[in-house]
């Protein structure tokens, strides 16, 4: 099913930035907990990384996202 990703989970106390979460396309607030993946195939590097709402996350793993 595609792409292999890392996946690292933040509790948000060290996050002061606000990121777009790519699943439902709004802010992740600074000091929200989220996660942060990216692919696992080498390739990629920090650019590659997205933000995403655990919730979010959660619902792309099970399909409702595409993929
Ligand atoms: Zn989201």
């Amino acid at each position: 099913m595609g792409r292999a990703w890392i996946v690292r989970q933040l509790t948000g106390h060290t996050s002061t930035r606000s990121y777009t979460c790519p699943g439902c396309t709004h802010q992740i607030a600074p000091g929200n907990a989220h996660v942060v993946v990216w692919p696992d195939d080498g390739l990629g590097g920090v650019d590659d990384r997205r933000h995403w709402h655990h919730a979010c996350w959660k619902a792309r793993d099970q399909g409702r996202y595409g993929r």
